[in-house]
């Protein structure tokens, strides 16, 4: 994926105010709107899109187009973002032959458990319920038939081939395609990148650069975004999807608790280091992630907490928390999972067993591809929805809550890259080491 070592804003662009435009050091309204932090902004909409749905009732439909015309921006810059993303870690990351396996091994299974965990708890809690059937249906185009019948899985395997090469990149239903070459290629150039001139990685660096700027444009728009979806729900089918919100508020939460859980038992069995000693050693780290909401910008004092307050070697600090975490995002996994299943049920649409495994395949994909940069997981989650035929749209209505939730699935993302490290550690500690003990 596509956190790569380069800070996000390696670029001079962050989310977290400071993204906008130089203005000439006027401070105008527009230098006051880059200047606010995103969440602060995303929470403006919120209470403006509540007010105009509110005054202008139905009419506040016509408002949905800009959403829809922003999520549409958010879908097209997924696949150059991964393609870009995958090489570039690739190119840069050091992996040694012997631990790879282990750590591809470990990436997986936390993964798959990270899905697995939310897919029971959406089954289970149902929060797309909660605000009852017939008003939840939103805004989004009824899709049911689509998703009812599915695509035939021979059918998916074979499109998802690359038939050229530039080909998935204009095609956001073929993320697996656009994995396919970003792998072939970011092997491919890992030679080329100490070359005495080294024109791949610079060009790859620039174009990794380059989206991360674009996809920051875009994110800009995401407040607007909101306040037209909140406002044409609002005003169309008033409060009932945000009661749902509510409940899927605290069925990620319980899901991300569950995660935590089975990292510090995993933890507690498999390393050296005992849980509460770990927690207590990276807080640094878990409480920078839950504030920044991006893991990429955290990834160097995760690193730090790893080797200098945790203790654990060198080799194990830098695969868990430098190459795992370009991979390993169970928090965006886990919440790309319930948001599909939490829509579905929002729209009353069953998806059946076998979509749920795409569900589970594409949340692999989607989670590796995210970047870990606030707000990412929100760009992959169009491929989710795509592979299962659920309405993007919706994902609009996330973002009403997806400040707070994405610092939560940062926090585990991190947390998720430190029990990588600490697994690789193996069960003796490292001698001596000043710092590290267990307790
Ligand atoms: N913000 C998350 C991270 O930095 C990615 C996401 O949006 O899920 O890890």
């Amino acid at each position: 994926m596509a956190k790569a070592n380069s800070a996000p804003d390696a670029s001079g662009m962050s989310l977290q105010g400071n993204t906008g435009p130089e203005l000439g050091g006027t401070k105008n309204w527009l230098q006051l709107y880059f200047d606010t932090p995103l969440y602060v902004r995303i929470l403006v909409a919120l209470v403006i899109g509540l007010l105009l749905g509110v005054g202008l009732g139905p009419n506040a439909s016509i408002l949905e187009i800009f959403s829809k015309i922003i999520l549409r921006l958010l879908g097209a810059i997924a696949p150059p973002l991964i393609l870009i993303a995958v090489i570039h870690v690739l190119m840069t990351s050091e992996i040694p032959a012997k631990s790879a396996g282990r750590l591809i091994w470990l990436l997986l299974l936390n993964t798959t458990v990270a899905i697995l965990i939310g897919l029971t708890v959406a089954n289970a809690m149902k929060p797309g319920t909660w605000a009852g059937k017939a008003e939840a249906s939103v805004s989004a185009p009824a899709k049911s038939e689509q998703v009812a019948k599915g695509p035939n899985p021979v059918e998916i395997i074979v499109n998802n081939i690359p038939k050229s090469l530039l080909g998935p990149l204009g095609d956001q239903q073929n993320v697996i395609g656009v994995i396919i070459i970003a792998l072939a290629f970011g092997v491919a150039l890992r030679k080329s990148k100490d070359r005495p001139i080294k024109v791949f990685h610079d060009l790859v660096g620039v174009a990794y650069d380059a989206i991360l700027v674009v996809l920051h444009w875009v994110i800009q728009l995401v407040p607007i975004g909101v306040l037209c979806i909140v406002a044409s729900v609002v005003g169309t089918k008033g409060f009932s999807p945000f009661k749902a919100l509510g409940a899927f508020v605290v069925a990620v939460i319980v899901a991300l608790l569950l995660q935590s859980l089975w990292y510090l038992i995993r933890i507690r069995i498999l390393s050296w280091a005992r849980p509460m000693y770990v927690l207590k050693g990276m807080r640094d780290s878990l409480v920078m992630a839950f504030s920044t909401a991006s893991s990429t910008a955290t990834m160097p004092v995760t690193y730090a907490c790893l080797r200098e307050k945790v203790g654990l070697r060198e080799q194990s600090a830098s695969l868990g928390s430098l190459v795992g975490a370009n991979f390993n995002n169970d928090g965006t996994a886990l919440y790309e999972a319930i948001a599909a299943l939490f829509v579905a049920q929002l729209i009353g649409v069953e998806l059946s067993l076998y979509q749920q495994v795409l569900v589970i395949l594409t949340s692999i994909v989607a989670s590796v591809g995210a970047a870990g940069i606030p707000e990412a997981g929100l760009v992959t989650m169009t491929l989710v929805f795509t592979a299962v035929g659920l309405p993007v749209e919706m994902i609009a209505l996330l973002l009403t809550v997806d400040w707070f939730l994405d610092r939560c699935r940062t926090t585990i993302n991190v947390l998720g890259d430190v029990n990588v490290a600490c697994i690789l550690d193996g069960k003796t500690k490292e001698v001596p080491t000043e710092t590290a003990g267990v307790t």
